[in-house]
């Protein structure tokens, strides 16, 4: 199964992507990742990414098309998550090219569907388990343990330079210009399922179990 999550920064595809990937063992293919993993190693995609990265603008259609295309064999069994890919109709259409080459399909779109204004408080108090990524939030989804990843047992977190309110103006604003004009390509294919972004993690992802096992 391919699967795509959409939705404006701080929704919370990374979030249920992860968890997909550590129930379903789907592959997590998110371009933020990626891109975030280039500029540490400061790579020539990295060097190119990294200013648009932090001003909060989208990066070349060409360079995220190509990162997706190196990934995309590694998810061939057991099925892709696409988190943060596709943000434009380009991409769209580099996705389905993607796949027709290798005889792969796309299941379901799933849109999160969120109210912008909570999402500037989401993306403001994010934090990741500097080691494994896994996602939290300093008031909505603590450690279990405090100061220590409920998945990895690792102590040392870290924050997104771009996690600040005045980039997330920006994004929201690139991905209403950019992103959500996608969602009728994928409507006329029938393939968009709407879930409430807004209701707690585990509610979140019981929709989106009941869309895959449906
Ligand atoms: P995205 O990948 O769409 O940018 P994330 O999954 O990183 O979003 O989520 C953004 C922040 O909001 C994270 O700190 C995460 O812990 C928190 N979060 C995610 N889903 C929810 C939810 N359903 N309710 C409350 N907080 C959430
Ligand atoms: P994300 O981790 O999905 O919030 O992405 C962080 C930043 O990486 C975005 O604000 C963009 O600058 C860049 N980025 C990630 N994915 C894409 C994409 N598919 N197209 C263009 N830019 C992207």
């Amino acid at each position: 199964m391919n699967i795509i999550l959409l939705g404006p920064p701080g929704a919370g595809k990374g979030t249920q992507a992860a968890r997909l990937q550590a129930n379903r063992g789907m592959i997590q293919l998110s371009t933020g990742d990626m891109l975030r993993d280039a500029v540490a190693k400061g790579t020539p995609v990295g060097v190119k990414a990294k200013a648009v990265m932090e001003a909060g603008e989208l990066v070349s259609d060409a360079i995220v098309s190509a990162l997706i295309g190196e990934r995309l064999d590694a998810s061939a069994e057991q099925g892709a998550i696409f988190d943060g890919f596709p943000r434009t109709a380009h991409q769209a259409e580099a996705l389905e090219m993607l796949l027709d080459e290798r005889g792969r399909t796309l299941d379901h779109v799933i849109e999160l569907v969120v109210d912008e204004e909570a999402l500037v408080e989401r993306i403001v108090g994010r934090f990741t388990c500097a080691v494994c990524g896994t996602p939290y939030h300093r008031t909505l989804k603590l450690t279990r343990e405090p100061g220590v990843c409920d998945v990895c047992g690792s102590t040392e977190f870290k924050q997104r330079p771009d996690d600040n309110e005045q980039t997330v103006r920006t994004r929201m604003a690139e991905y209403r210009a950019k992103t959500a004009p996608i969602l009728p390509y994928y409507e006329e294919r029938g393939l968009i399922r709407r879930v409430d972004g807004m209701a707690p993690v585990e509610q979140v992802a019981a929709q989106i179990d009941a869309i895959l096992d449906s």
